[in-house]
């Protein structure tokens, strides 16, 4: 029996006709951060996609705090505690910062407050609505979100994307405190520098399948050069 808190057992996806995994084995342990690596395209969103229970399976399990939920919707993963901050943020746009944060809310200790002392700029900003926020304003909310659902495992899938570098320094700080406090992660990220040191183990996807899995040391020039292109 495994003590992974969520672990992918041979992801097989397709986009209609098109197969985009191949085999996709991910483990991620309690309070353990992993690192999905790869060049675009290679299915780092659609892993995570899959993880969360939005995406259709061809074959394959999805396991989580020991369940088999391969066959669970979205919400009901959500609800056993898998909070995702998506790609490109995706807030309500015409609701204001609190009541962004309200809607997402379930039971635990992630509550409004502990939220905006997380995240102070979005109690300055409760009352505006989320289409006026900065990008990493936005980026903010949408961590706060996924906080306010008292995720177990946190998955952020490019949470740094196209930010000034002063706003991304603030990210990476505050996904070092999330790590710190106990949380599990799950994180895609282009900036290597910033992940790699927050990382407990990294699996590399090459055209949708898993290749290589090692720890953040295990990484040699090689590796990253065959896999990364770096
Ligand atoms: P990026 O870093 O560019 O976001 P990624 O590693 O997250 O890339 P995915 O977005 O998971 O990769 O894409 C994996 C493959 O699946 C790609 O070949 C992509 O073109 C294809 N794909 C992704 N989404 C869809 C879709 N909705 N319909 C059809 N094909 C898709």
């Amino acid at each position: 029996m495994t003590t992974a808190l969520a672990r992918l057992e041979g992801l097989e996806v397709f986009y209609g006709a098109s197969q985009a995994l191949f085999g996709v084995d991910l483990e991620i342990g309690p309070g353990q951060a992993v690192a999905l690596l790869g060049r675009n395209g290679m299915g780092k969103t659609t892993t995570i996609r899959t993880l969360c229970r939005m995406q259709p399976l061809y074959r394959g399990k999805v396991w989580f705090d020991g369940r088999d939920i391969t066959a669970l919707p979205s919400f009901r993963a959500a609800r056993l505690g898998i909070g995702l901050v998506p790609e490109g943020r995706r807030c309500f746009a015409s609701l204001t910062v609190t009541e962004n944060l309200i809607a997402a809310a379930r039971p635990g200790p992630w509550t409004l407050a502990r939220v905006q002392d997380f995240f102070p700029r979005l109690a300055e900003r409760a009352d505006q609505t989320a289409a006026t926020l900065s990008g990493g304003e936005q980026q903010m909310l949408a961590i706060g979100r996924a906080l306010m659902t008292n995720p177990r495992l946190l998955v952020l899938d490019e949470a740094t994307e196209g930010l000034a570098p002063v706003i991304r320094r603030e990210i990476w700080t505050a996904i070092g405190e999330l790590k710190r406090a106990g949380l599990s992660l799950l994180v895609v990220d282009k900036t290597l520098s910033e992940l790699l040191p927050l990382a407990d183990s990294c699996v590399i996807l090459e055209r949708g399948q898993s290749v290589w899995h090692g720890t953040p040391t295990d990484l040699s020039p090689e590796v990253e050069q065959r896999y990364l292109g770096l």
